[in-house]
């Protein structure tokens, strides 16, 4: 008999800044993303870093959002430094770029139907080839950029829908993938929508990874400010999360 993956109610959560993360690893994330295609209704998953974390703090709608979505991974090293302050360590980041590119792995021997939603024209359709011929039989359904126009949206529900996902990998940017996910999650009916940011961007080979020695020293920030300079806003976004937690958590 197949086990069925705890819900995530029972998950541990870590309060920071007044949103819980879940505490949890790849391989759980990934086990309630089962749960959650399985289920056949819409969950939304959010991806959490430090800079997600000051932007809510300022953007009550976004807030709400994180607050309220099905399952929250832990992001990047200012969560991780957050989560030791507060004594409750996180013991593993489940980035975006991760998650996708997992559930991609996973997607030949599960059936797990994908679409990429978001990025310049042709990032995301290039990601999605990348991915099918890196694990072959994945079944990355279909794939279109993120810059359109309100009116464009019904065509696009539409278009995902006739594709027939099971995870739908959104990639707007921090809080608009949000906001996307929340208006038209209904609509979409998609069970599993992930805001993933830069993802595509990293998967279609446009950007690199950072080195694993510089992954070890969580100075993947750094990697990629060198390679994109205009990322500079998001990492002026770090202090501001250093001094809000210093703030809210003494
Ligand atoms: N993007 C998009 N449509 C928009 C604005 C941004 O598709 O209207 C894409 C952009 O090309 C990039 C991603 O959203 O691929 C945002 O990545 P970034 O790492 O800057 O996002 P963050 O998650 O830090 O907000």
């Amino acid at each position: 008999m197949a086990i069925s993956p705890p819900q995530p109610a029972n998950l541990k959560t870590i309060t920071v800044l007044d949103v819980p993360i879940h505490q949890i690893d790849m391989a759980t994330a990934l086990a309630q993303i089962d749960g959650f295609i399985r289920s056949g209704q819409p969950h939304h998953v959010v991806t959490a870093d430090a800079s997600m974390l000051v932007i809510a703090h300022e953007d009550a709608e976004l807030k709400r959002i994180v607050q309220t979505a099905d399952l929250v991974t832990p992001d990047g090293a200012g969560l991780i430094w957050a989560s030791k302050r507060l004594k409750q360590p996180l013991n593993e980041r489940v980035s975006g770029v991760a998650l996708v590119e997992k559930l991609c792995s996973l997607s030949p021997a599960t059936g797990y139907r994908l679409f990429f939603l978001g990025a310049a024209p042709q990032v995301a359709e290039r990601a999605a080839e990348r991915m099918n011929s890196k694990y072959p039989g994945a079944l990355v359904v279909g794939a279109r950029d993120g810059f359109f126009q309100q009116e464009d949206v019904p065509a696009i529900i539409e278009r995902i829908k006739s594709a027939r996902p099971d995870v739908l990998c959104i990639a707007l940017g921090i809080p608009k993938q949000e906001k996307f996910i929340a208006q038209y999650k209904a609509a979409l009916g998609v069970p599993v929508l992930i805001g993933v940011g830069g993802t595509f961007d990293v998967l279609s080979g446009n950007l690199k990874r950072a080195p694993l020695w510089m992954q070890r020293l969580s100075l993947e920030w750094l990697w990629r400010l060198l390679q994109n300079p205009s990322k500079i806003s998001k990492v002026k976004l770090l202090p501001r999360f250093v001094q809000l937690v210093r703030q809210h958590h003494k």
